[in-house]
């Protein structure tokens, strides 16, 4: 620990981006580490300065740890941040940090591996009185015994991979005779994924939402909460919009909330940023789900209601110095809303995208916000995440949130890759979203309603494009999938 003036971002896209501007600000010298199988020249725009993993896949590179400590040492870092996915999360990474003198900008390797099995995580809160989901998380993992705990549990139950993560390894089971098809497929999941097959089982809440805090702890042992996420819009256990503050809520409820996120912070006496998730029932109860040890996604929704720079906080509390705000100093005010954008294509079961961008136009104006790891001219490959960029609104009001960002939304151009733009602005202009009437079932409950409604006649895209300024891109066809495709980007319909 001590003053960083180096720091390596062994990542990539925008939270790549999103890192080398914070070190720009605190006046770091910052080193992109970066995969060659990955288009990365609109992202070391942002870096002082890049070395190369290797040019394989994720796992040759991006997850290779002995290749990003030696990455590291060659560019002469004395710190590193590894931002979110990938290594963010492995115990080991932040350990050898240690070892080769490197500052990791992160909690200590104890309290990942504290956080890092769902199992052991919720002992941990039991203990220290966080309510967590009723279920089994023992340690005997025959299949007699998690079949007679199964009963006990009751049906619908959930079947999550201890060391699960990204919806990885979990099943829903609603009856017994399907118990042991799912613990059998979740166990070859989860060791597939992440070469270990323990179980957990939990009651399956039904139409739950998913709620979690923002934490912070320093090296002199402060700790804080800025607040809460609403993320109950997902696909597949995976986020789709995120906002703060959660719609509906009594500040009674969330106060509870968050003193149990820093109970649960304290507990493990946390470093740097975290997040502590809950899963809330329709009655309002909540119990813990996990903790996720490091910067979420998510985070500028809580940067834009609190006023506070996450990133750079991350790199003073990894240098030793204390948090720089104390609870009382936090307020949350108006309304943030986030949407991921993704190369995908939300009319052919969101198949992930690529191609290369041939029109990129982002929206501005007051209270919105992108971060985005791509633009104009940039490939979008099938070997890493399909996530584009953030687009996120503020304003005073959660009304005025949802306006701005669909608005915002309508503003977006990204032609050359089909895009999930107007799904999202679908999502935001439902009325049950407007109603804040959230759940994690939102998209499957309201999936008739959120299709998109081909018209019946479109103009030819030459003169959408025309009307618009924009450029014929190269590989524009008058396909009505197409056509279609480029007059919504444009912003002519899908409201
Ligand atoms: P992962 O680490 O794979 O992301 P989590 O435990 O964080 O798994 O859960 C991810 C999502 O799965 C939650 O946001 C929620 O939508 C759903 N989920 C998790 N546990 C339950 C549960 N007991 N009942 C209903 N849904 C759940």
């Amino acid at each position: 620990m001590g003053a960083i003036t180096k720091l390596l971002v062994p990542n990539r896209g925008e939270i790549a981006v999103r890192i080398a501007r914070a070190c720009r600000e605190s006046g770091i010298i910052s080193v992109l580490g970066y995969s060659e199988a990955d288009d990365t020249r609109f992202v070391r725009r942002f870096f002082d300065e890049s070395v190369s993993l290797g040019s394989g896949d994720a796992r040759d590179t991006y997850l290779n740890i002995a290749k990003v400590i030696d990455a590291a040492r060659a560019a002469g870092a004395d710190a590193l941040h590894p931002g979110y996915g990938f290594l963010s999360e492995r115990a080991e990474l932040a350990a050898a940090c240690a070892d080769a003198n490197i500052t990791f900008v992160g909690p200590r390797a104890e309290s990942i591996a504290a956080m890092g099995s769902k199992a052991e995580s919720r002992h941990l809160m039991q203990r220290l009185g966080v309510p967590v989901v009723p279920g089994y998380d023992g340690d005997d993992q025959s299949l007699d015994v998690l079949t007679r705990e199964a009963a006990l549990v009751g049906f619908p139950l959930l079947v999550k991979a201890s060391a699960g993560g990204g919806g990885k390894g979990m099943k829903v089971v609603r009856d017994a005779s399907e118990l042991r098809a799912a613990i059998e497929s979740a166990q070859r999941e989860a060791m597939k994924a992440f070469g270990d097959q323990r179980l957990l089982l939990e009651r399956y809440i039904e139409e739950p939402r998913h709620v979690e805090f923002q934490i912070f702890g320093d090296s002199q042992g402060n700790v804080v909460h800025l607040f809460e996420r609403d993320c109950s819009i997902q696909r597949r256990h995976q986020k789709v919009v995120e906002e703060s503050p959660a719609p509906r809520y009594s500040d009674e409820l969330r106060q509870r909330m968050a003193e149990a996120a820093i109970a649960a912070a304290r507990g493990v006496s946390y470093q740097n940023a975290g997040t502590v998730e809950f899963i809330v029932t329709p009655d309002n109860e909540f119990y813990f789900l996990e903790m996720n040890t490091r910067l979420q996604v998510e985070h500028p929704v809580t940067e834009l209601v609190t006023g506070v720079d996450l990133v750079r906080a991350q790199l003073d509390v990894a240098a030793g110095k204390p948090l720089p705000w104390t609870q009382d100093q936090l307020r949350q005010r108006g309304h943030a809303i986030e949407v991921r954008i993704y190369a995908e294509d939300p009319d052919d079961r969101f198949l992930p995208q690529s191609g290369t961008i041939a029109k990129y136009a982002e929206p501005t104006g007051p209270g919105v916000r992108v971060d985005a790891g791509v633009t104009e001219g940039s490939e979008v490959g099938v070997k890493f995440d399909p996530m584009l960029a953030k687009l996120i609104a503020f304003a005073e009001s959660r009304d005025a949130a949802i306006d701005r960002l669909a608005r915002a939304l309508r503003d977006y151009v990204i032609l050359g890759t089909r895009t999930n733009i107007s799904y999202l602005r679908r999502i935001v202009t439902h009325p049950a979203f407007r109603e804040g009437l959230v759940s994690t079932r939102f998209l499957i409950e309201h999936e008739e309603e959120l299709r998109r409604r081909m018209p019946e006649s479109v103009p030819s895209i030459a003169a959408a494009l025309s009307a618009s300024g924009a450029r014929t891109p190269a590989r524009a066809t008058n396909s009505p999938q197409r056509v279609t495709e480029v007059w919504d980007s444009l912003g002519t319909w899908g409201r």
